[in-house]
């Protein structure tokens, strides 16, 4: 199956093999090597000196991690949300009795810095602004470095979800001055799901004495104190993280910069390839993805029977729209391993299917071979 959903993403073999290997003792020295070198890496990765604390935990764990260590009940936040998962973090600051203005985009839209710079002017009681680097839901791709520079000026905490961008697009967390920021194992760091990887800066860390929501398992003083003797405080994914080691070597041989370009050719692939099949992008392309592509439904095709159709028939699964975009759009996630070949055979796959439900495309897919 060519798995081309947003996560979870496919794997190597080597990290797959190495997720299958016997348990080890996770209070053991073997365990305590993965942990320090899997650390060094992801500080790579993140370009950052800032504590990388390793959850046992999905994606979402981490964004409430992020919450509960840095704000008290009733405090203020700005929660910029343009998708699904901006929604997400909002509703989780509100789980937890924090006092949530939203600035929301029209979806397929990137968040305007301006409207931030606004937002944080009207309301000085804000003490955090929570973001998406890249929202999974739409396609989009944040302008990180000039929202960053806004949050920054006006003094206040800045969490960043980049689950599904970090590791796949350039994100450096010391020189844009990200106070937390997570991500997680299935996206783009070819492992299974199972891990969240956080960075917490000192002013974080400094919040963090403060913060008041109630907390135990996502304490992140207790992940830190183990973590400065290469441990985790509870139970940890035992076999995540020794496939996570395999994966973030492959990585670090194949390069970040190589890694960047690489993700920005499948995309540029995939965007090229959708619209010459006469599809529409959801997403403003200038902000466009560089680790997943929502693509609009085109009229009178049923969304679930053209998912099926290609999972079926063309060994291709697909993502489907969420939330308001349910039924609206299909999704092809390009993030963690995967080449160009897996995306013509995508394009191959989706063309076939608009064909057969009598829908002709206009043209030929990007990879220009015939039908
Ligand atoms: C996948 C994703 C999440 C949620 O992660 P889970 O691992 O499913 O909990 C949150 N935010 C973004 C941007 C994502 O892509």
């Amino acid at each position: 199956m060519n798995l081309r959903v947003p996560g979870p993403t496919p794997c190597p073999p080597e990290v797959l093999a190495a997720g299958a290997r016997p348990m080890i003792n996770h209070r053991g020295r073997d365990f305590a090597e993965m942990i320090q070198e899997i650390t060094s890496l992801l500080k790579e990765f993140f370009k950052t000196k800032n504590d990388v604390l390793i959850l046992t935990a999905s994606g979402t764990g981490a964004m409430e991690a992020s919450i509960v260590n840095t704000l008290s009940p009733g405090d203020k936040v700005l929660a910029v949300t343009i998708g699904a998962f901006g929604d997400r973090f909002a509703a989780i600051a509100e789980a937890f009795g924090a006092r949530v203005t939203r600035l929301q985009s029209e979806w397929g839209h990137a968040a305007d810095p301006q409207a931030i710079d606004q937002a944080l002017a009207q309301d000085p009681e804000i003490k955090a602004v929570m973001v998406t680097h890249n929202e999974t839901s739409t396609g989009i791709t944040n302008d990180l470095a000039a929202i960053s520079a806004v949050v920054h000026r006006h003094n206040k905490l800045l969490l960043v979800d980049a689950i599904s961008s970090l590791g796949s697009i350039d994100l450096p967390v010391d020189e844009w001055g990200c106070d937390v920021v997570m991500t997680a194992s299935q996206k783009g760091w070819m492992t299974p799901p199972g891990l969240a990887m956080v960075s917490v800066s000192p002013r974080a860390w400094e919040a963090q004495k403060t913060a008041k929501m109630p907390r135990f398992y996502w304490d992140f003083s207790q992940a830190k104190r183990f973590g400065d003797i290469n441990a985790t405080p509870w139970t940890p994914a035992v076999s995540v993280i020794a496939a996570m080691r395999e994966g973030l070597r492959l990585m670090k041989k194949e390069g970040q910069e190589n890694i960047f370009a690489r993700q920005a050719r499948v995309a540029t692939l995939a965007r090229e390839g959708v619209k010459s099949l006469g599809l529409s992008l959801l997403a403003d392309e200038r902000w466009a993805s560089n680790t997943v592509t929502a693509v609009k439904m085109p009229e009178g095709i049923d969304s679930k029977r053209f998912l099926e159709i290609v999972r079926d028939e063309h060994n291709v699964e697909l993502a489907e729209g969420q939330g308001a975009l349910a039924g609206k759009i299909f999704r092809i996630g390009h993030l963690g391993y995967v080449n160009e070949d897996d995306i013509r055979e995508a394009l191959q796959a989706i063309r076939a299917t608009l064909i057969s439900l009598g829908h002709a495309p206009e043209k030929t897919p990007a990879s220009g071979r015939p039908a």
